[in-house]
């Protein structure tokens, strides 16, 4: 496989799978790898994997290898190298100081315990009190890093979900972009490196669409450009809770590769004919390239699998 950026050329598209290796590839990370593949393909795109084992507590041994051997397996080649958030600290870093030296974030000494005593509910975590904003309290040891949020509202259109906007300050709070534990903060790794590869489309489940503010906003401080964004409905079971290991969804395999792919691309709301169920990889792609419809993705953000 050759790759090579062109030289100050933007790629009109380069899209991207991002899965965290914290288990083997199970079907709701294969439903955004098939959309955001075909997305891709169908439009003539670049479409590269990024590795995000930046969490090293929750990674896996092996799962990364795991992923991308079933991603072969079922016939979901990405172009050029494979980038790992674990040895992307550097630029993380440099991010970070950059945000310092425009006076966006902050170091917070807070711990869980204190937040969650004072704090009220936010989008996906409580809203932080603010206590450390205006510096530390004497005594006190900054843990993590926090940005600043402020009364605006960021907005963006999702290309299947639509309007989408937040006030930060009202609706999440300062957030974490590096964590207690030293580790750098997923909504900072996700923006810097989505500009590091140049993309310009990302099509990810829609479990992440409230963290698209968070992520333009990040965006927009740093002075990066911010990528069209496309939310894929998420897989739930019958109680609504996200397919995930968490929940003990089972494993994709590469046994019957068809079948799979049937299931996520009929999930999709492509309607595969039945006899694909059967077919070779290389039949059931060409099909699924020359059939891909994204006005037929189901708009919603989370369905039964
Ligand atoms: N690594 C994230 C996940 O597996 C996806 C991040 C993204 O697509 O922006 O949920």
């Amino acid at each position: 496989m050759s790759f090579q950026l062109p030289a100050n050329n933007i790629p009109s598209y380069r899209g991207r799978f991002a899965p965290s290796p914290t288990g083997p590839l199970h079907f709701g990370s294969l439903v955004a790898a098939v959309g955001s593949f075909l997305e891709a393909r169908s439009r003539g795109g670049e479409w590269l994997v990024r590795m995000e084992d930046l969490d090293l507590p929750r990674v896996v041994a092996g799962a990364a290898a795991d992923i991308l051997r079933t991603l072969e397996a079922l016939g979901l080649y990405w172009d050029g190298p494979v980038m790992f958030q674990s040895a992307r600290d550097e630029a993380y870093r440099a991010a970070l100081a950059e945000l310092e030296k425009i006076g966006a974030v902050y170091p917070c000494a807070c711990t869980r315990k204190e937040i969650a005593d004072s704090a009220i509910g936010g989008i996906d975590s409580p809203i932080y009190p603010n206590t450390c904003r205006g510096g530390l309290l004497s005594g006190r040891q900054g843990r993590a890093m926090r940005v600043r949020t402020d009364a605006g509202s960021v907005g963006f259109d999702d290309a299947l979900q639509g309007g989408i906007s937040q006030v930060l300050e009202k609706e999440v709070g300062d957030f974490v972009v590096r964590r207690a534990d030293g580790l750098f903060a997923y909504q900072l790794a996700v923006v810097v490196d989505d500009a590091e590869q140049s993309i310009t489309h990302i099509v990810r489940g829609a479990d992440l669409l409230d963290s698209t503010p968070r992520q333009i906003y990040l965006q927009r401080l740093l002075g990066l450009p911010t990528p069209a964004y496309l939310h894929l409905p998420v897989a739930v079971n019958a109680r609504g809770e996200k397919l995930s290991k968490q929940t003990l969804a089972p494993a994709v395999t590469a046994a019957n590769p068809a079948a799979v792919l049937f299931e996520a691309l009929a999930f999709l709301g492509q309607l595969p004919p039945a006899e694909l169920k059967d077919a070779d990889p290389d039949t059931f792609w060409q099909w699924a390239m020359a059939n891909w419809r994204a006005d037929r993705l189901p708009a919603r953000r989370t369905m039964m699998r």
